[in-house]
């Protein structure tokens, strides 16, 4: 466990958790909270909402998943627990009523990509392992008509995109009046235009008692205005003065376009290359890059949101199984992946702006970026050999 920093002065018992919860987080094998999980779990769990800065890698999923988690299984049994003959009653009239009741959702996560959401899902899946909860992860390019058909049975956890998470509300099929706790990850980028309008209408539908949880690595002052308007007295924790990307080394390159192939050949046959990650600007680069990428011999797969969902599913599937050395892709793959096998990351075109360098790899653009980070990236030694040992 080299990418979170742990603090060695609290315990995940500390928190009272549920013992079952415990039981998870062990079996996932975290031992002690990270810096991120320790500032907000202990909040999230008194019911404030909570907006969240901390560099990535440092565990931010577990840091809602956790106290949501919870939150969860206490509102479960509460619902054991009041449950009288009168209650069984009113549950038959309410089921003739609507003849067929639809799910009523008490937790919903929303993430921008779907495949952060298939990821998500899995730790909430595997933390909740021995929690009697449904998690079900629905999100845009896949069959609607499952979805809806899935939201007829119990989900007490929905982890989604906007759009469709939006879309079954919209038709009734996914019930969010009781719904307490909204989490948005990556949530500088679920308040781009992109996404704004969906979660601002999501928000609608949440009754008024709900409490919201934001993380990111990244915030900019535009999130000040949804923080005015939809979040109360949240609590704000920052980070990001952690931000020194230990155990991440970075070079730049100054090559022509036309070069670009041959000094990507050259690093990888100088570096010891685990998994990596490639980057470029567009679907047509990407496709074109790991068409180059194979005929020089080096497996590769890419992705980009131009592909079908199933066939996406694969690909991110099959990478993280190991199945392949290198992905080629978009910016789709800049945010919250977590792939540990992962340890060399190329920008082969440079990312259009700081943040988007900072979620590619993990700090911010050669000059601008070094400014504004205040970190040294040095140009990669002519002669490339173990001087460059990647981690
Ligand atoms: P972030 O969202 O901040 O980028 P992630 O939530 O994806 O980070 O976590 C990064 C990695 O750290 C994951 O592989 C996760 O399993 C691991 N991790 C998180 N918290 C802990 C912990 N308390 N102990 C050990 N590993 C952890
Ligand atoms: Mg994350």
């Amino acid at each position: 466990f080299s990418r979170c920093h742990c603090n060695k002065g609290n315990e995940f018992e500390d928190y009272f958790l549920k013992r079952e919860l415990l039981m998870g987080i062990y079996e996932k094998g975290f031992e002690s909270p990270s810096p991120i999980q320790e500032e907000s779990i202990p909040i999230a769990l008194t019911g404030s909402d909570i907006l969240a800065r901390a560099k990535n890698g440092t565990g931010k999923t577990a840091a809602f998943c956790i106290p949501a988690l919870e939150k969860l299984i206490q509102i479960i049994m509460s619902f054991k627990h009041s449950f009288h003959v009168l209650d069984l009653y009113f549950c038959l009239a309410k089921l003739i009523f609507l003849s067929i009741s639809v799910s009523a959702v008490y937790v919903v996560i929303l993430v921008p990509t779907r495949e952060l959401a298939l990821q998500t899902s899995q730790v909430c899946k595997e933390l909740g392992k021995h929690l009697k909860i449904e998690v079900m992860v629905t999100t845009g390019g896949t069959s609607l008509k499952d979805d809806i058909m899935r939201l007829y049975q119990p989900v007490h956890l929905l982890v989604g995109t906007p759009g469709r998470v939006l879309d079954l509300t919209r038709r009734g099929i996914c019930n969010l009046k009781d719904c307490s706790v909204l989490v948005m990850d990556e949530a500088d980028k679920l308040l781009s235009p992109e996404f704004q309008p969906s979660v601002e209408q999501l928000i609608s539908f949440l009754p008024p008692n709900r409490q919201i949880l934001m993380y990111s690595a990244t915030f900019p002052v535009t999130v000040k205005d949804f923080k005015d308007r939809y979040l109360r007295k949240p609590y704000v924790i920052n980070l990001m003065d952690e931000l020194t990307l230990k155990g991440i080394t970075q070079y730049y390159a100054f090559v022509e376009e036309r070069q670009k192939v041959h000094c990507l050949n050259t690093l990888f046959s100088k570096l010891q290359i685990n998994q990596s990650i490639i980057f470029c600007n567009s679907v047509n680069r990407v496709e074109l890059l790991a068409k180059k990428i194979t005929e020089l011999g080096y497996s590769c797969f890419y992705i980009h949101a131009r592909m079908l969902q199933d066939h996406r599913n694969r690909v991110f599937h099959d990478f993280r199984n190991g199945a392949c050395r290198n992905l080629v892709c978009t910016d789709l793959f800049t945010r919250g992946i977590d792939i540990q096998a992962v340890n060399v990351v190329i920008n082969f075109d440079f990312p259009k702006n700081s943040e988007t360098y900072l979620h590619r790899v993990g700090r911010s653009g050669r000059y601008r970026i070094e400014q504004e980070l205040g970190a040294e990236i040095k140009q990669i030694p002519s002669l490339i050999d173990q001087a460059i040992y990647c981690r």
